[in-house]
């Protein structure tokens, strides 16, 4: 076992949880050892998000924390990696003195020799981004892992230049991941005792590899990953409504082991508004799309994320995304309040002229609506009973345990001899918003 530790702190999103699994491999190379003690590191990694301010702000405010623990242990090395990293680049260890690594998303393979680097006593940077970089051959490390499910990044990048995201600056150019290696990787986790694995990627449904025969897209590497065996769930994120195909429909319809479950961004109700954002589709577009997965997938989960006060928007256009929300009937949805960021389209062509206590109440109004929704649709599965993978003990009792339904709800229920990776079949009694609750379990697949 070797000396030496490193903590990682991770914000953001789950390609960011991922990006830091794929961190703790390369680190272990380098005969670091992870620690969940950040008081015994040698290094300290924070793993950063650029998506709105609110993230960026939370960050800066641990890195002066950081500062103290620095004063105690002089050797150790604070590293800031990620989107942050790479929007900031060396801006950051001018206004972050206690700052030693600097590492962008494409650059993690070098981090032993940054490592080196700053234990000289210098500085260190490498925020180059690259064309082809998808780590596919580095094995992750799986951190804070249940053992049950497991995230795999099947491409990186995005091209999609949504007016107002600062992805495409951070992340690069779209590439996508050797499906052998990710297959391989599916594989070896089932193996392993993983029941779940979720794809991840900025827009999962434009992975393209070119083979040399053949071109390999998204619906074929669902496909294969679902035919590895009935008893592995596949779940994947995010896609984008202009990319959401039938034939992706069809795939999901016909494996049972697909998760009945799209998320499916929206962002506004209002074409006008899309528009502005860039969004390459209409109100109409999406809402043809939402019929689709009703009819290829009865019974499909559909969540969506939604932006409040984007720059443009009146209460008309306001009014278009709640009526587009009880449409659709979401089962969940992440909310925000529009955060203009830097060096986007929409920083540099729109004035940010929706006032902020607007912003407030139109996300306040946004939130209600869907926490009415989100609570009507677990009402609709009372009554039914649903196969649920066992994930972790229920938070507040021994006596219960939590899992997730083939349509990302959580499903809490009695423990009785059940455990971690077991399927179960829940009859759900009642419901909260956020929570179904079963009893009469039995269990399958044992
Ligand atoms: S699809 Fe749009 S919102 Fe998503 S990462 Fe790409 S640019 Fe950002």
């Amino acid at each position: 076992m070797s000396e030496k530790k490193f903590y990682i702190e991770t914000y953001g999103c789950q390609m960011n949880f991922s990006d830091s699994e794929i961190i703790a491999s390369v680190m272990k190379e380098a005969d670091f050892d992870s620690t969940t003690d950040v008081k015994e590191a040698d290094g300290i990694f924070v793993n950063t998000c650029s998506i709105r301010e609110h993230a960026e702000q939370r960050v800066r405010k641990r890195l002066s924390e950081l500062k103290s623990f620095k004063k105690k242990k002089p050797h150790l090395l604070i590293g800031v990696l990620g989107c942050m990293a790479e929007r900031l680049k060396d801006q950051l260890l001018i206004d972050e003195k206690s700052v030693d690594i600097i590492v962008g998303p494409d650059a993690y393979r070098d981090l032993p020799k940054l490592i080196n680097t700053a234990n000289e006593g210098q500085k260190a940077i490498n925020v180059i981004l690259s064309a082809d970089e998808t780590y596919a051959d580095i094995n992750p490390v799986r951190l804070g892992s249940n053992g049950v499910s497991a995230f795999i990044s099947i491409m990186r990048g995005c091209e999609n230049f949504c007016a107002y995201c600062v992805v495409p600056y951070t992340r690069g150019k779209e590439r996508s991941r050797n499906p052998g290696t990710i297959l391989n990787e599916a594989r070896e986790l089932f193996e392993s005792g993983f029941r779940e694995i979720t794809f991840l990627g900025q827009n999962v449904n434009s992975y393209k590899w070119e083979g040399e025969n053949k071109d390999f897209d998204f619906p074929y590497l669902l496909e294969k990953a679902a035919l590895i065996n009935p008893l592995l769930r596949i779940r994947f994120a995010t896609s984008h409504p202009k990319d959401l195909s039938d034939e992706l429909l069809k795939i999901i319809a016909a494996h049972p082991n697909i998760c009945r479950s799209v998320h499916l961004p929206v962002q506004s109700g209002s074409s006008k508004i899309l528009k502005l954002m860039n969004r390459k589709y209409t109100r109409e577009w999406y809402m043809e799309r939402i019929e689709a997965i009703r009819k290829y997938i009865p019974g499909c989960a559909i969540s969506t994320d939604i932006i409040c006060g984007f720059s443009g928007e009146t209460d008309d256009d306001h009014h278009d995304t709640l009526s587009l929300m009880e449409w659709a009937k979401f089962d969940y949805a992440y909310m925000f309040k529009y955060s203009e960021r830097p060096g986007t389209a929409a920083a540099g062509k729109y004035k940010d002229d929706v006032p902020e206590e607007v912003k407030s109440r139109r996300l306040q109004e946004v939130i209600e609506l869907q926490q009415k929704l989100s609570h009507k649709s677990n009402k609709r599965d009372v009554g039914k009973t649903f196969e649920v993978l066992v994930e972790n003990e229920s938070r507040k009792s021994k006596d219960f345990l939590s899992g997730r339904n083939s349509q990302n709800k959580v499903v809490i229920f009695p423990r009785k001899n059940f455990k971690a990776g077991d399927y179960v079949n829940v009859n759900v009694l009642r419901c909260t918003a956020a929570t179904l609750i079963g009893d009469d379990a039995e269990s399958f697949y044992m």
